[in-house]
């Protein structure tokens, strides 16, 4: 097919679209599809409507009196945990799910691992009235038991993927399988800023509302721009969301927060930005944990939205240009920050977004008395509170 819209299918030396020759035909359907609409007025008019109707946006921001007063120095929280589904994923799935329909598919297929993307893509589904199947590894099946059956009340078929380790990477084999045979009424929807070009581009515009949100809210309640954004890195989608809206403004420092898991050794952490080498997941070029084998390596993290062994690479890429630092906290410490919001805000944030707000209290040092620092609960930890629950027994 021929290209008639050029999006950059590179950020420095990462992303690209690492995959077989059969999809580029299919990719390039997406870019021109995504080039057409993506500053079309009915196409934005649209995605807004159900951002603010049915998501329920804008998500406020919350100036965390309490934890300010504790720490010294001024916390906001961007309430993506207020979302309709309970997380910013659904800014994704509608955005994408609104630009299938535009191309004339019928049927959303996607991958989940934790089951959250799941969710919010049969969600998105249900709402836009579009068959909807699920990849998913089958011990992720066994182990996200409520995910799954919520994904099949709100009408879409689970399919256990049984091949290799039975997780999220055969689970993805399996969705590009179908995609590449059923390509003509199908549409391939991602959850996060990584796969092959252009899906980190178009993800990561459907997410940047939250922080075009950030930054009106912010300059409203301060008059000035922040000089912190503290996010969670598991892809990257709800980092690169808050982020997108500043990253011309050099005086807002950007912090991605990393899964420490265990600790430092291999196997025990999911910090792809910190411990990764440059390598290719998932079709892109980008940040990746791999063995000396050069293979992906296994990775650990108590937050299963974390638990991933690349990141996108746009996120690799500001990482490398020195605009985006990377730290990371332990599970250990990302307990301590789920029950430091839930005491003292009355926010019982995932544990995802718990790893954002544990670094504030880990590197509270850092911090002066008048700076401002926005922090991104991508979501809630209703999902979580039962393994908080096993962990406190034990
Ligand atoms: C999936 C998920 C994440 C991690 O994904 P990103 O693409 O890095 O945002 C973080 N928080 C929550 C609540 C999630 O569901």
């Amino acid at each position: 097919m021929k290209k008639e819209f050029n999006i950059a299918r590179y950020f420095g030396d990462f992303g690209g679209a690492f995959i077989p020759e059969s999809f580029i035909p299919i990719l390039d359907e997406l870019e021109n599809a995504y080039g057409k609409y993506k500053d079309d007025p009915e196409f934005t008019a649209e995605y807004n409507y159900y951002m603010s109707e049915y998501v329920g946006r804008p998500s406020p921001l919350f100036y965390a009196d309490n934890i300010s007063r504790d720490l010294g120095f001024k916390v906001y929280l961007k309430r993506e945990d207020l979302n309709h589904t309970g997380a910013h994923k659904i800014n994704n799935a509608i955005g994408q799910i609104l630009l299938a329909k535009r191309m004339g598919k019928k049927r959303i297929i996607a991958e989940t691992g934790a089951g959250q993307h799941g969710v919010a893509t049969a969600t998105a589904a249900a709402i836009m009235g579009m068959e909807c199947v699920i990849y998913m590894g089958a011990e992720d099946v066994k182990r996200q038991e409520p995910n799954v059956f919520r994904m099949e009340l709100l009408g879409a078929k689970v399919v256990s993927v049984t091949d290799g380790s039975r997780t999220l990477k055969d689970a993805m084999n399996e969705a590009f399988r179908d995609w590449l045979t059923n390509v003509e009424h199908t549409y391939y929807l991602i959850g996060t800023v990584a796969g092959p070009h252009p899906y980190p581009t178009l993800v990561r515009d459907f997410q940047a509302i939250i922080g075009r949100e950030a930054r009106e809210q912010i300059l409203k309640k301060e008059k000035q721009l922040p000089d912190y954004l503290v996010a969670c890195i598991g892809g990257g989608s709800n980092a690169m969301g808050l982020f997108y809206a500043f990253l011309d403004d050099d005086k807002v420092a950007l912090i991605g927060v990393e899964a420490g898991g265990r600790g430092v050794n291999r196997g025990d952490n999911a910090a792809s930005l910190m411990y990764g080498r440059k390598g290719v997941l998932h079709g892109s070029k980008s940040k990746v944990l791999l063995d000396d084998y050069g293979q992906v390596s296994d990775v650990h993290s108590i937050s299963a939205g974390l638990d991933y062994p690349g990141v996108g690479p746009e996120v690799a890429y500001l990482h490398d240009e020195g605009r985006l630092e990377a730290v990371s906290v332990t599970d250990n410490e990302a307990i301590d920050g789920f029950r430091y919001l839930t005491r003292k805000e009355g926010i019982i944030p995932a544990l995802e977004s718990s790893h954002a707000v544990a670094y504030l209290l880990k590197d509270r040092n850092r911090f002066k008395k008048d700076d401002i620092v926005i922090v991104n609960i991508s979501g809630r930890g209703d999902k979580d509170v039962n393994t908080i629950y096993q962990l406190m027994r034990k």
